[in-house]
């Protein structure tokens, strides 16, 4: 393979294009994003693991763009709901249904479930791929508590109901820094890191 000169971010999210741009920042590779193409194809996530979309996003993108492309699945798991919404964690209660409703209603399924039961957990999955070929999958999480109500205005999605122990603050308190050093994203992110390299 030539050595890799561009990729392109394969999200619709631009909360998760922000975040990956700002934790990518020092990488020597130029980052396009779904913007710089016309009429891109909204690729249906219909796989069963964060793996799974995130391989069959990267390779229809890449097809699409004819250039290597990045794509990230993530999403949340509840233990007390056996691991829901997990992959469909942007369709609960509905694509259309807002963020705030989303979180409303899974505090409305817990009701009553203790603290130490109220554990959960971010799922990342990154893959890159050719237009022919994925290069490689790699995947992260992150651990925290589902809270008792929303707190915080930073992040986006499930982040004001994500409580995280180590800093006794909910991921929509913590600022954009530390999100950005602890998330599943952020760890997933290092990892891809690390496998770049091996191709630039
Ligand atoms: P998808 O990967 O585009 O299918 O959607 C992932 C969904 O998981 C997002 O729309 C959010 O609902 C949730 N999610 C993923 N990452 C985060 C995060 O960093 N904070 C809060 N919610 C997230």
């Amino acid at each position: 393979m030539l050595k890799l000169k561009e990729i392109v971010i394969g999200t619709y999210n631009n909360n998760k294009k922000t975040e990956i741009r700002k934790i990518l920042s020092g990488i020597p590779v130029r980052l396009l994003d779904l913007d710089d193409f016309e009429n891109p194809p909204d690729v249906i996530e219909d796989g069963v693991t964060f793996e799974d979309n995130a391989t069959k996003k990267a390779l229809e993108l890449a097809g699409f763009c004819q250039m290597c492309v990045m794509a990230d699945d993530s999403g949340l798991e509840i233990d007390a709901l056996d691991k829901r919404p997990g992959v469909l964690s942007s369709r609960y209660c509905g694509e259309d249904t807002g963020y705030e409703e989303k979180c409303l209603r899974l505090l409305e399924e817990l009701k009553g479930v203790p603290f130490e039961k109220r554990t959960a957990r971010f799922r990342c999955a990154i893959a890159l791929a050719e237009p022919d070929r994925l290069r490689f999958v790699v995947s992260a999480s992150c651990e925290g508590i589902i809270s008792n109500e929303p707190k915080g205005n930073n992040g986006f999605g499930y982040d004001p109901i994500f409580y995280v122990p180590e800093h006794e603050l909910t991921m929509a308190e913590l600022g954009s820094e530390v999100k950005n050093r602890i998330s599943h994203r952020a760890l997933a992110l290092r990892l891809f890191n690390e496998r770049l390299k091996e191709l630039t």
